[in-house]
């Protein structure tokens, strides 16, 4: 079982449809896959077609050990993987946690006890550096970066570099960056080329060779609650995940 967290403490960069689509791909690929959403909003749950707000128990109830994952988890009905799904319930988890025993491990140990289960499980981080992150941060043994090539992405970037050094160091010996992932790529700005030439200079073979353009389907996907790729397959948006499932299939088979 290979688990990753998807994380990037700022908002809007591509960390949610990332994680449907890559969880939706390897699930047409034959591979047995978990999405954990861990952000209070629940945009990866209501994405993957499963509606937030008439869920009976979630990933909350998971982290403060009041259901396990067998009772808590569904199947998304559109992407067809299994889901632990998140409401605005997870929002108290933060403060209710504080009380608990090892409160940064407490997905980790869900999970654990399922590693058969599952060939990928991935983690939909929050945008935060919050306890939730820290929890999706334990369990995984490599985190994901979708980013953004603007101007200040790598400036951003080196606050969750520190983070994840810092829990490598002290909590999770296991846990390395998997890889960064460009998405909402423009092809037309140079910008765009600027920062991604940038970034392969610092990152080298972290950097993902599929990169995501901007593309519309993808954007109009969650909407109906249909993973992009299963959506409008055709859609460039759509071929890229797909490439980048594939992608994370090789990078696996090295690590
Ligand atoms: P995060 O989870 O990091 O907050 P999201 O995945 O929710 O980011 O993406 C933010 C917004 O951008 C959403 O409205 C989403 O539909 C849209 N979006 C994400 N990736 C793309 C893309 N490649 N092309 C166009 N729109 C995208
Ligand atoms: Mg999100």
């Amino acid at each position: 079982m290979h688990i990753f967290a998807i994380a990037n403490q700022k908002g809007g960069v591509g960390k949610t449809t990332t994680t449907v689509n890559l969880a939706a791909a390897l699930t047409a690929s034959g591979k047995r896959t978990l999405l954990v959403d861990l952000d209070p909003q629940g945009n990866a749950t209501m994405g993957s077609g499963v509606d937030k707000r008439t869920l009976e128990k979630s990933v909350y109830q998971v982290l403060l050990g009041l259901a396990n994952l067998d009772e808590a988890r569904t199947v998304s009905p559109t992407g067809h993987f299994d889901l632990l799904p998140a409401n605005r319930d997870l929002a108290g988890a933060e403060v209710e946690m504080v009380e608990l025993n090892r409160r940064e491990m407490r997905l980790k140990e869900a999970l654990t006890r399922h590693a058969s289960d599952y060939d990928f499980v991935l983690i939909d981080c929050p945008p935060s550096l919050s306890l939730l992150t820290l929890n999706g941060l334990c369990a995984a043994h490599g985190v994901v970066i979708p980013m953004q090539c603007e101007y200040y992405a790598l400036e951003g970037l080196s606050d969750l570099v520190n983070t994840i050094k810092k829990v490598h160091a002290n909590l999770n010996p296991d846990l390395k960056i998997i890889g960064l992932l460009r998405v909402m790529f423009d092809t037309r700005a140079t910008l765009g080329h600027q920062v991604s030439a940038e970034l392969e200079q610092h990152f080298g073979d972290k950097v993902f060779k599929t990169i995501v353009p901007r593309n519309i389907r993808l954007a109009e996907a969650p909407s109906y609650g249909i993973p992009g790729v299963l959506f409008d397959k055709a859609a460039k948006g759509s071929q890229a995940y797909l490439a980048f499932a594939s992608e994370m299939i090789e990078r696996v088979k090295t690590m």
